[in-house]
Parts: structure tokens; sequence; C-alpha cells
């Protein structure tokens, strides 16, 4: 294998741009093609969703390429979860053991924009704006990071499945308030349970949120019934009072922005001999409510790079990369399916809510030996599918625990360290 070959990448979104950083490094020369315009200097939509949070995994791969303190910089941490009753009632449900333990908030244009302009910065990647890539020819060894619908992909003739939620989502802004204040807590993902259906919103580094609204296309209230401004305001007077006076141009912005759909994309192999590779969603698109979708593709490009390092035969590598990182990718899309349940509904089940308090006392009490699966993800590098194992391991911990107890104060903590001790991440 020559370092110093030229590698074609498609897709200049965040995993391609990430990606040819990481290649240039290593001293390959990369084309990367791109068919939008370049979006430093074209306004356009940056597509997807207006923000993203980004946890260790993505953190993980930016500190690789020395962007970990920039992207930062631009970034709101979120300590956790602040949920809105129909009441008006706040509660705050922790992500981790404590402050240190936080997702951040990010503008998907800004993080783009940035890995664009350090590709370029590396003087051995050339990006060419409106260039839609419609097959292999022409292109040398190429990876395709073209994202959910992937023209790579379909080239590559590999086996796939796309499974369409029911559900679609909406973008609505929450504008800064006099001098660039947070019109809510700054530093929380907020979320308005609703039991089918709900309310998101995160911070935006200039002083506004980004709400999503997750509705299924289909029933009452579901997008299909949301035809007048009446319609809408009638939803939001109902389920989110509290934010109808935070956005006075609400039916406006509703009718105005486009709803969007979520897919889980999985396919097998991810490669065609030495010559194609998928990554980020091209290869395993999710549903975006564990916040993970760029983070896992960020892993991807981290964990790709260094196997790149001690390679000898592309054959080999592609197909070795695609046989470690699928399992990883499908235990993602499971758990993200399944959070989309645990966000909208479990939230404000009391028996969720002691589990939650139970599982809160064990990391402290047990540092190191007990982790709960959210951390597992968010907060650590431990594989996706140990990650998705242990999980369910934790959960029949936590029922056994939470038996007969109407309060987590009252946790047996002898029977839990027993418990604990048990558990795989201890041995
Ligand atoms: C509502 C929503 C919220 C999300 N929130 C989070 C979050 O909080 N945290 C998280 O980690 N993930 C989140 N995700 C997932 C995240 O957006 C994706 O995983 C991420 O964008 C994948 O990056 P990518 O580079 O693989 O693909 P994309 O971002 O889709 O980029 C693909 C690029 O390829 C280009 N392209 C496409 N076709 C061609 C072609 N034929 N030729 C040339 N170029 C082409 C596109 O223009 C684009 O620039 C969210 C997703 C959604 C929908």
């Amino acid at each position: 294998m020559s370092f110093d070959e030229k590698i074609d990448v498609v897709g200049a979104g965040l995993v391609g741009s990430l990606l040819s950083i990481s290649l240039a490094k290593l001293g390959f020369r990369v084309q990367l093609l791109e068919r939008r315009p370049d979006m430093r200097s074209v306004k356009i939509g940056s597509g997807r969703s207006i923000n993203l949070a980004v946890s260790v995994r993505g953190l993980n791969a930016l500190k690789e390429v020395g962007l970990e303190s920039t992207i930062l910089e631009k970034a709101i941490p979120m300590g956790g979860r602040l949920i809105h009753s129909p009441e008006g009632n706040l509660h705050l449900q922790r992500y981790g053991k404590d402050d240190s333990e936080c997702i951040h908030s990010i503008s998907r244009a800004e993080l783009n924009k940035t890995l664009m302009t350090a590709a370029e910065a590396t003087g051995r990647v050339k990006i060419q704006f409106e260039k839609r890539v419609d097959g292999l020819e022409g292109l040398s060894r190429v990876i395709g990071t073209d994202g959910s619908a992937s023209a790579i992909r379909k080239a590559m003739g590999v086996r796939t499945t796309e499974e369409r939620l029911d559900y679609g989502y909406k973008e609505l802004e929450i504008r800064p308030g006099p001098g660039g204040a947070f019109a809510m807590e700054k530093n929380a993902l907020h979320i308005w349970p609703r039991g089918r259906y709900m309310l998101i919103a995160l911070p935006n580094f200039e002083g506004s949120f980004t709400c999503t609204l997750f509705l299924p296309f289909k029933g009452t209230p579901g997008f299909d019934g949301l035809n007048t401004p009446a319609d809408v305001e009638n939803l939001f007077r109902q389920d989110f009072p509290d934010v109808m006076p935070l956005i006075p141009e609400l039916t406006d912005q509703f009718f105005e922005n486009p709803t969007g759909q979520m897919t889980t994309v999985r396919c097998f192999p991810w490669n065609k001999e030495g010559k194609a590779l998928l990554m980020g969603d091209a290869a395993h698109a999710i549903v975006p409510f564990f916040g993970q979708g760029m983070n896992c593709g960020f892993e991807d490009v981290s964990v790709f790079s260094k196997m790149l390092e001690t390679a000898s035969d592309w054959d080999r590598l592609f197909a070795e990369f695609s046989i470690l990182r699928k399992p990883n990718a499908d235990a993602i899309a499971d758990m993200a399916i399944e959070n989309f349940t645990e966000m909208r509904d479990k939230v404000t089940d009391p028996a969720f809510i002691l589990k939650k308090e139970v599982e809160k006392i064990l990391q402290e009490a047990f540092p190191g030996k007990y982790a709960s699966r959210y951390s597992l993800v968010s907060f650590s590098q431990v594989p996706y599918k140990e990650a998705f194992e242990r999980g369910v391991e934790n959960d029949r911990l936590l029922k056994q625990l939470c038996d007969g107890i109407a309060d987590a104060k009252n946790v047996d903590l002898e029977k839990a360290r027993s418990l604990v001790t048990s558990l795989r991440g201890t041995k």
C-alpha cells in the first residue's frame, strides 16, 4: 500500500470532511466530491438538523485531528434532560454522574464548514463542489460518505434494507431574547414528552433554541391533520403551552419549514473488495433519538484511520473494517429506536423515574463498576454492541433492586453490591 496514493471521497458532509482530514494526515491525497455548492460562500440549508449533539465518540475523533477544542469553543454543554410537564413543571434528569459528563450542542453548518476548511488546510485535500457522483466509473479508490441515500452504495450493489419510521419531524426556532439572552435554561436538552409524540429543544451558541417536533405522519395528532394555522395553534395550546409565547411566528415557521423523515438503513458488506467502502450514514443511517448518528460516523473514521496505519492490503482492510463495525452500527441503530419510546413516553413514568434514580445511586456508590447504558454510549468508547448487551444486564439488575421499593433512597445497597460485582464491566 502506498501512503501517497490518491483517494476519492464522495460527500463532503460531516463524515466525509473529517475522513479527508484523517487521510491527509496519513499522507494520502484526497479528492473530495460534493454535490452541493460550497456552504462557506453560498447560503444553503445545512440539510437535516440545524444543530446536533456531539458526545465522547465524536469528540475523540475530533481530538485525533486536533479539532476538539476549536469545536467545543462554539458548543453548549447540556448536562441532562429537562422535562416539561403539560402543567409547566420542570424536572431535570441528569445524563451522567456529574457535570463533567455532558453532551454538547453544536451547529451542523459551523461544524461542517470548520471541517472543510481544516481539510483544505492540510494541502492534500481538494474539494470539488457541485459534483454529483452517480457511479464508480472514473473514480480511483473510493470511500462513499454520501449519506443515507448513498449513490455509491447503490452503485456497489450492496444488500440493503431501509426502514422508514412512520413519524416525521419539523424544526422550529425560539429566537434569542434581548442581548442574546436564552429564553429557557441554557445547559440542558429540553423535552416535552407527550406519550406518542414529543417536542425537544437544543440550545444554539447565539442564544436561540432549535425545537424539533416529532409526530406521526398520520393520526391524532399527526402531520396529516395539521393543515391550517388554527390546527397548529390548537396543538401547541393544548400540549406545549409554555412554548407558544416563545415562538410568536409559530404558524409561519410551521408551514415554511419542511417535514423531515427518518430512516434506518442497514447494509452489508460495506465494501466492494478493496475498490470501494462505505462510511457514516451511507453505511448505517439511524434515527436521531440517541444523538449518535454523527458520533458513530466519526467513530468509523477514528477506527478506520488506526486500522489503515498498520494495514498492508486494501482488500483486507476494507473487508475487516466492514466486519468489525457492522455489529456496532446495528446495535446503535436498535438503541436509537428504543430511545424514542424512552424520550417521548417513559421519562414521565414513575417506575422509569425510580429506576433512573436507583441507577444514579449505583453510579455514585460503585464508580468504575456500574455504568448506565446511556453513559456507556455517550461518555465512553466501549463498543456499541457491548453497551447494548450491558444495558440488558443492567436492566435485569435494576428490576431486582426496584422490586418492592417506592423510593430510591430505600434501595438495598448490600444486595446492589453483590449484584454489581456479577456484571460484565466489573470483571
Ligand atoms: C433530525 C436529526 C437530528 C440529528 N441529531 C444528531 C445528533 O444530535 N447527534 C448525532 O451524532 N447525530 C445526529 N443526527 C444524525 C446525523 O445528522 C448524521 O448521522 C450525519 O449527518 C451523518 O453524516 P454523513 O457525513 O455520513 O452524511 P450527511 O451528513 O448526510 O452528508 C452527506 C454528504 O454527501 C453529499 N452527497 C450526497 N449524495 C451525493 C452524491 N451523489 N455525490 C456527491 N455528494 C453527495 C451531501 O450533499 C452531503 O454533503 C441527526 C439526524 C437528524 C435527521
